[in-house]
């Protein structure tokens, strides 16, 4: 895993109005399975002045390779700016035409786009739209009814529930959580380490040969029959990271994999393939699945693949291939599909993409690739921060909008101009900008907290002294790490937060998705046959690099590969648990 970030910092907002308004859901008009086009527009946000909406057109003709939908207005609402389409206004008639990468609408395909507006009065919801010409929500459609093409009511995607479905609106709720037996296993054999022994860990499938189990440990099929028995009657969520992209951890080494850069096909054949079809295997149906779609891929992609000075030449190389993004469409489309399957995209953490610069970026990736290639907005469920990152749930003692001797705490150099100070209040902002991009209004986000406790004799009881930001900001942050890029094996770190499902509004869950205990990489070059690299984040005697601004990366010695145990890492972390162990 590589936890990186770009720290600069000007910061256009590109998608705004979202704060504090309520959510307004307006249905669209009567839709029937023999209309040619169903159109779904939802006013997310509505304030004194201004909204955002979210469009999401179905179409149920023939396959077209660009659209345009037309609509207008019977009020002065005026948009000033689009997403995930090219949306212009002449008078009261809008016009909205496919992006390059979503012009693809096979028949019972869909897209999504947003946008923002003005207006004044009453803000009523367009009473028709045309889809190149033809009328949707309506039986029939007009002049150029597909006809025989029109694949009816049965098709397509049968096993699509679509979105609400029949999946839970939050898996977590009223359910257990699978407990990894192998992780327990070694947890357990650590003094003091029946303490956290039993709590739910994720299973990383990290390679191919991680389906039918490595060395003789279980397979994908193990781990589902186990969970069937600690289901009993009631619920259970098992939890599983998808993470085998072609050419993953573009920005980092340590936890490189074995599919090359190219190996966009053996990703779909041989590793998302085989995991859709054990999943969908009946006996399993009843179990709640939460897929981590491939940590840290679309960050990448945004903040170390061109233009910064954090650019990689393999990141450069995933973005030009696109097999990043076809890679993760192609997962949320398959495991999407499945009616147990909750997909929560990674999102870095706030440290990488809290940045307004980055984080529009962002947004706007994830929505591209959550609209591409046979993926659709319905294939999320929720997102997921802080994978097996250090960064704090909650800062209890400063906020982002303090200040010091009139200045804000943003100008302190730990903060260094972030707009987040910790991972909830950036999951919860990022939520907010998700859904007014077209994300489904019920997104669900995960926090993993297996190790962002800091506790232990460093963690400060209080604020720090009013003296100056840095005095103050130094003094307050539980965060004890020299920077906030720092992501390998931190020194001083703790277990944090148990697994919690429902913690906070607009928050699925707090997770334990980084198994306490596997190292995050090696601290010394270590030969291998999993892939991985020698990546120098990972060694408590390297100065930094751009992407933690040049400071000792603050990892612990000794440590085996990624992934691999590491005793004195588990204990540190039980050592340094907040809340405390008893
Ligand atoms: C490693 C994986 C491992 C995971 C969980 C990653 O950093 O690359 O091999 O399964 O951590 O410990």
């Amino acid at each position: 895993m590589s936890r990186t970030r770009m720290s600069l910092l000007t910061a256009l907002a590109l998608l705004t109005g979202t704060s504090g308004a309520a959510l307004i859901a307006v249905p669209a008009g009567a839709s029937t399975a023999a209309a040619p086009c169903t159109v779904d527009y939802k006013v997310q946000n509505q304030w004194d002045t201004g909204f955002t909406a979210a469009v999401t057109i179905t179409n149920n003709g023939a396959a077209k390779s660009s659209w345009s939908l037309k609509w207008s207005y019977a009020g002065n609402q005026k948009i000033s700016n689009g997403w995930n389409a090219k949306v212009s206004q002449s008078g009261a008639s809008v016009t909205a035409a496919n992006e390059s990468y979503n012009g693809t609408l096979g028949t019972g395909g869909s897209a999504s786009f947003g946008f923002q507006a003005s207006y004044s009065g009453t803000n009523a919801i367009p009473a028709t739209f045309t889809l190149d010409g033809v009328t949707c929500n309506v039986d029939g459609g007009g002049p150029t009814d597909p006809g025989p093409t029109d694949p009816g009511p049965t098709d397509p995607e049968p096993t699509d529930p679509g979105p609400g479905g029949s999946k839970a609106a939050n898996p977590y709720v009223g359910a257990k959580v699978y407990v990894n037996p192998e992780w327990s296993a070694k947890a357990a054999a650590e003094p003091g380490g029946s303490r956290i022994s039993s709590q739910p860990t994720a299973v990383w499938l990290d390679r191919i040969a991680a389906i039918n189990g490595v060395n003789g440990g279980m397979g994908l099929r193990a781990h589902l029959d186990e969970a069937l028995k600690q289901k009993g009657s009631g619920e259970l969520v098992v939890q599983l990271v998808i993470y085998d992209l072609p050419g993953r951890d573009c920005a980092a080494l340590a936890s490189n994999g074995e599919l090359g850069p190219n190996d966009l096909d053996k990703y779909k054949s041989q590793y998302i393939d085989p995991i859709t079809s054990i999943l969908s295997e009946s006996k399993y149906a009843g179990l709640r699945i939460a897929t981590v779609i491939e940590p840290d891929s679309l960050p990448n992609l945004v903040t170390n693949a061109g233009g910064t000075n954090t650019t990689t030449d393999a990141c450069v190389t995933m973005k030009s291939n696109g097999n990043y993004e076809k890679g993760v469409s192609y997962a949320l489309d398959k495991l999407g599909a499945l009616a147990n399957v909750y997909n929560y995209i990674d999102a870095g953490h706030h440290g990488w993409l809290g940045w307004d610069s980055n984080l529009g970026p962002s947004v706007q990736e994830f929505a591209k690739v959550a609209t591409s290639n046979g993926a659709s907005m319905s294939d999320v469920a929720g997102f997921i921060v802080n994978t097996a990152n250090y960064s704090p749930a909650k800062e209890p003692h400063f906020k982002v909008t303090d200040t010091v001797n009139g200045q804000t705490v943003r100008q302190s150099k730990w903060v260094d101009w972030n707009q987040y100070v910790d991972e909830q209040s950036f999951a919860i902002g990022l939520r907010d900008k998700l859904v007014a991009a077209g994300f489904d209004s019920g997104l669900g986000m995960l926090i993993d907290t297996s190790r962002n406790g800091w506790g232990g004799t460093a963690r400060p009881a209080g604020p720090g002294p009013q003296t100056s930001v840095d005095a103050y900001v130094d003094g307050s942050r539980i965060d004890r790490r020299i920077h906030a890029g720092n992501w390998c094996n931190q020194s001083g770190a703790g277990i944090g937060e148990r697994p919690t499902a429902a913690p906070a509004t607009g928050i699925d869950a707090y997770v334990w998705v980084k198994p306490p205990g596997e190292s995050d990489g090696n601290s010394a070059a270590i030969p291998n046959d999993e892939g991985k690299g020698f990546d120098r984040m990972c060694d408590p005697t390297y100065g930094g690099n751009a992407r933690n601004g040049n400071n000792p990366t603050g990892a612990l010695a000794n440590a085996p590969l990624a992934g691999h145990w590491f005793p004195a890492q588990f204990q540190q972390l039980m050592q340094n648990a907040y809340p405390p162990l008893p």
